[in-house]
C-alpha cells in the first residue's frame, strides 16, 4: 500500500446499520468533504485548492456536470466535489516501486475502495505481454508499443476508443478526430451507459439530445419541478441548493423514486444559518414510491388524465402550443385510451388517488420542469419512458419557455460536452461532412461500436486494441465476469488514468497505464500555461484551468498523449498539424469552431466569466428539428415487468460516498449503511413474505432468459423501498447484469431492473 492509504482492505463482515437520516447536507456534509480532503491533500494544499472549484477564474469539477450560477459561491461545491478534490489532489502516489510490490493478480483480489485509495498514477507502466508485474516505461516506447499493435490489425475496425466524461472538449476532439483518421467510428463512452436513453428520446421527440432548460429556469421561474428517477443529494448536490432557492420562491416540487432519498426530504444548506442551526428546507412537497421500471407507466395514465380533465373544461392542455407548435396529438390520446388500469397500477405500484394528486400539483402550475436522471434511462423501456415525459411536456406547452422544459442531469463533468465534440459511434453525416472539410479526408460513415457491443466485439474476437480515456471499463460496465473475460483476451489494452482502479489489474494480454494531468494541476505546453473547456448538463460551456503542480513530471495531458499517439500512427504525412494542437489547445478550438455549430468565436466568448450557452433550438425558439420541423407526439407501448413469485426487480445504485465506480469511503450515511458496500435494501414486507430476516446473509442470483448469475454475500437491509423492489451498490452488483439486458433503441444496460432471488448465503 502508498503512504497514507488505509492499509488493509476492508471487510463487508464490519458493516453495521442505522435507521436512514432525514436530513441531507448540512454540517455533517461540510466536516466529511473537508475531512477527505485533509485526509488527502493536507490543510494548506486543500484550502487553497478548494477555494477555486467552480470558480470563474479557477477549474471545473471532476464530478457531476451540474451548472455553476452565474456569480458562483464563496464556496461552490459540495460535500461530494470536495471528495473528488481530495481524490486528485491527494499526496499518495502509485509510482514504479508499488508496482514492483504487488502483482497484478494480487491487485485483482482488492477491493475498487482500496485500488482508488492508492492515489495518484505518477509513471507509465507496461505489462509485457502475460506478465504479472507492470514495469516503467518511457512514454516513446509507450506510445510505439501502440503504434505497433495498431499497425498490426487488419482493419482499423479491431480498435476501440473509449471515453469517459472527464475527458475535456479539446481532448475529446482529437481524439474522434484520431480515431476518424485511423478510419473508425468504434467510439464507444460512458454516455451510452448513462443518458443514451434521454439522447434518443430526445432527438427523436424535439430534435436535440439535450435538456432544454437552464439554471434560472430552476432557482427562478418553474412553478413545479418534478424530480423523477434522480438521487440529486448524492449524485448532483448542488442541484439541492437550486430546488431550495425554487421552494423559497414558492415552487412546488414531487419527488418520483422507488426509494424516499433523503436528499429529496429535506436539505440543510450549510451557507445558510436555517442551514447550520435551523431546521433546514423541506424539498419535496409529494412524494410517490413508484416501483422501479414503473415510470412509462406513471406518465402514460398521468397523460391520459390531463387528457380526460380538458375533454371536460378545455383549460388544461395548450391547445395553441400544440396546435402550432407538435405532430402526433391524435395517435399519443388514442394510445392513452387503451391504457389498462390495472396495468398501470401493477406497473408504477401507485395508487389512483396518489397519480390523481400529481395531477393536481401539475394542473396548478403554470410552468413545469421535469428532471431525471439513471432511474430512468436504465431500463429496458427508457427511451419510450423518456419520450412519455415529452408528451406529458408538450400537453401544456411545457417547451421553450422559461421555468418549463426537459432536464436531464448529467453524472459526470463533461460528459455532454464529449459528445458535442464527436464522441458517438454514430455521428450524423453533417457533422462528419464539416470533419471531413475541415480536415481534408473522408471519415468512416459506418456507425461503429457502442459500449456493449464493443464488450460483444471483444467476446467475439473483432477487437484487437481497447484505448480508454479516462473511466474505469472493467468496473463501470454490465456483465463483470464476461467484460473481464474480453479485456483479458485483447493483445492490448491502454488506460490514460488519474488514479489506479479495476481496468488496471484487469488487463489485456499487454496493457499500459499512462498517468495524466488532472482538473486542479496546470497544463503547460509549449505555447504556455493551456486551459481546456467541458459543457455542463444545461449546454453551458466554460473554461477549466488547473493551479497546482503536477502529480508527477512524467504526467502529460490528455492532449498532448493523443497528439503525440496520432502522429506515431497516421505518420509524418498526415496533414493534422498535431504539435500546433499539443502546443496550444487555442488551435484546437479555433477548428472546433468550424466544426461543431455554437461554437463560433470560441476562444473570445470561452473567456467570458461563466462561458457561454450552446444554441438550443426548442428552448430558444420553440423550433424543432425534428422529422416534421414540430415537436413529435409519441404513442408508445406499455410493457409491465413481470417478476415470479418470490423474486425482485433490483436496480444497482451509488452510495452517498460514491462517484461512478470511484469509491470515496464506505459510509453511505443518507441511508444509515456504515464500514461496507455489499449491503441490499428490501422492503421489510417483502422480507416477512421472503421469509428472510433483516440482517441475513444472502447471495443475489439474477435470471435473464435462463440464464443466472451470482453476487455473493450481501447483508439484508431491511428499508422503505417501493414494493417488490431491492437496491444494492454497484460495481458489486454488476455482475448480475447481463450484456444483453439493454434497453430499446439506445442499446443502454438496463442495470436499473434486473430480476433477482435472493438466496442464504454460499459463504455467509
Ligand atoms: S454538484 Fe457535482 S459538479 Fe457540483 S461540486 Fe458537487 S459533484 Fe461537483
Amino acid at each position: 500500500m502508498t503512504k497514507g492509504a488505509p492499509d488493509r482492505d476492508y471487510d463487508d463482515a464490519d458493516v453495521h446499520v442505522r435507521p436512514p437520516q432525514r436530513k441531507a447536507a448540512g454540517v455533517p456534509g461540510v466536516v466529511h468533504g473537508l475531512r477527505d480532503v485533509v485526509d488527502q491533500a493536507g490543510v494548506r494544499r486543500g484550502v487553497k485548492t478548494l477555494r477555486l472549484l467552480n470558480q470563474h477564474s479557477g477549474f471545473d469539477c471532476p464530478g457531476c456536470a451540474w451548472p455553476e450560477p452565474g456569480k458562483p459561491h464563496l464556496a461552490e461545491f459540495c460535500e461530494n466535489g470536495a471528495k473528488a478534490v481530495a481524490e486528485e489532489t491527494t499526496v499518495r502516489r502509485v509510482d514504479a516501486e508499488f508496482f514492483a510490490t504487488h502483482p497484478i493478480g494480487q491487485l485483482a483480489t482488492k477491493s475498487d475502495y482500496w485500488l482508488g485509495q492508492q492515489g495518484r498514477l505518477a509513471t507509465p507502466m507496461f505489462r509485457d505481454t502475460d506478465a504479472d508485474h507492470y514495469e516503467p516505461i518511457t512514454w516513446d516506447s509507450a506510445l510505439d508499443v501502440i503504434a505497433d499493435e495498431l499497425a498490426a490489425m487488419d482493419s482499423p475496425g479491431q480498435a476501440a476508443f473509449y471515453t469517459s466524461g472527464r475527458t475535456s472538449n479539446e481532448a475529446a476532439f482529437l481524439y474522434q478526430l484520431f480515431a476518424r483518421k485511423l478510419g473508425t467510428n468504434n467510439l464507444p463512452d460512458c454516455s451510452n451507459m448513462c443518458h443514451e436513453s434521454s439522447g434518443a428520446a430526445l432527438s427523436e421527440t424535439i430534435g436535440i439530445g439535450k435538456g432544454s432548460v437552464t439554471l434560472a429556469d430552476i432557482t427562478d421561474h418553474a412553478e413545479l419541478i418534478v424530480v423523477v428517477g434522480q438521487n440529486p443529494g448524492t449524485n448532483h448536490p448542488r442541484m439541492l441548493t437550486a430546488l431550495e432557492e425554487a421552494k423559497r420562491r414558492g415552487a412546488r416540487i414531487v419527488a418520483i423514486n422507488p426509494l424516499p432519498e433523503t436528499g429529496l426530504r429535506t436539505f440543510k444548506n450549510p451557507q445558510t444559518v436555517r442551514g447550520v442551526v435551523g431546521k433546514g428546507t423541506q424539498l419535496a412537497d409529494l412524494f410517490l414510491p413508484i416501483r422501479v421500471g414503473g415510470d412509462l407507466a406513471f406518465f402514460q395514465a398521468v397523460n391520459r388524465t390531463l387528457v380526460g380533465a380538458d375533454e371536460r373544461t378545455g383549460d388544461i392542455l395548450d391547445h395553441a402550443f400544440i396546435n402550432q407548435f407538435t405532430s402526433g396529438f391524435d395517435d399519443a390520446a388514442a394510445a392513452w385510451q387503451e391504457l389498462d388500469h390495472d396495468e398501470v397500477t401493477a406497473a408504477t405500484g401507485l395508487t389512483s388517488r396518489q397519480i390523481d394528486a400529481f395531477v393536481d400539483e401539475v394542473v396548478r402550475a403554470d410552468s413545469t420542469i421535469v428532471c431525471w436522471a439513471m432511474g430512468l434511462t436504465q431500463h429496458k423501456q427508457s427511451v419510450a419512458t423518456i419520450r412519455e415525459i415529452v408528451n406529458f411536456l408538450l400537453l401544456r406547452g411545457n417547451i421553450g419557455r422559461p421555468g418549463a422544459g426537459a432536464c436531464p442531469v448529467r453524472g459526470h463533468s463533461n460528459v455532454q460536452g464529449d459528445r458535442t465534440m464527436g464522441i458517438w459511434e454514430k455521428m450524423p453525416d453533417a457533422f462528419l461532412d464539416r470533419l471531413g472539410e475541415e480536415f481534408g479526408f473522408e471519415p468512416p460513415r459506418a456507425h461503429g461500436y457502442d459500449t456493449v457491443d464493443t464488450i460483444r466485439a471483444m467476446l467475439d474476437g473483432r477487437i484487437r486494441v481497447f484505448m480508454a480515456v479516462g473511466g474505469n471499463f472493467a468496473a463501470a460496465t454490465p456483465d463483470s465476469e464476461r467484460t473481464a473475460d474480453a479485456l483479458r483476451s485483447l493483445p492490448l489494452t491502454v488506460h490514460v488514468s488519474t488514479k489506479l482502479n479495476r481496468s488496471h489489474v484487469v488487463p489485456g494480454r499487454r496493457s499500459l497505464i499512462l498517468p495524466c494531468l488532472g482538473r486542479t494541476e496546470r497544463d503547460v505546453q509549449a505555447g504556455g500555461e493551456q486551459i481546456v473547456t467541458v459543457e455542463d448538463s444545461m449546454s453551458m460551456v466554460h473554461a477549466s484551468r488547473g493551479t497546482l503542480p503536477p502529480a508527477s513530471e512524467q504526467l502529460r495531458s490528455e492532449v498532448s498523449i493523443i497528439s503525440g499517439l496520432a502522429r506515431r500512427v497516421l505518420g509524418a504525412d498526415d496533414s493534422t498539424p498535431w504539435e500546433e494542437f499539443a502546443a496550444g489547445y487555442g488551435s484546437i478550438r479555433e477548428r472546433i469552431s468550424r466544426v461543431v455549430p455554437g461554437f463560433d468565436d470560441f476562444e473570445r466568448r470561452v473567456d467570458e466569466p461563466g462561458g457561454f450557452a450552446l444554441p438550443h433550438p426548442p428552448r430558444d425558439e420553440r423550433r424543432f428539428d425534428t422529422v416534421d420541423g414540430r415537436a413529435q407526439f409519441t404513442a408508445n407501448d406499455l410493457e409491465v415487468i413481470q417478476v415470479p413469485r418470490g423474486r425482485l426487480i433490483l436496480q444497482t445504485i451509488r452510495s452517498h460516498d460514491q462517484f461512478n465506480t470511484t469509491i470515496y469511503g464506505l459510509d453511505d450515511r443518507y441511508r444509515g449503511v456504515r464500514g461496507g458496500r455489499r449491503v441490499v435494501f428490501v422492503n421489510s414486507d417483502d422480507l416477512s413474505e421472503l421469509g428472510i430476516d433483516d440482517g441475513a446473509s444472502v447471495d443475489l442470483v439474477s435470471e435473464y432468459a435462463d440464464e443466472e448469475r451470482r453476487a455473493p454475500s450481501f447483508r439484508v437491509v431491511a428499508y422503505p423501498t417501493a414494493r417488490g423492489c431491492a437496491a444494492a451498490y454497484y460495481p458489486e452488483t454488476n455482475p448480475l447484469v447481463p450484456l444483453d439486458h439493454t434497453a430499446e433503441v439506445s442499446n443502454t444496460p438496463a442495470s436499473k431492473s434486473v430480476i433477482v432471488r435472493l438466496e442464504p448465503a454460499t459463504h455467509p
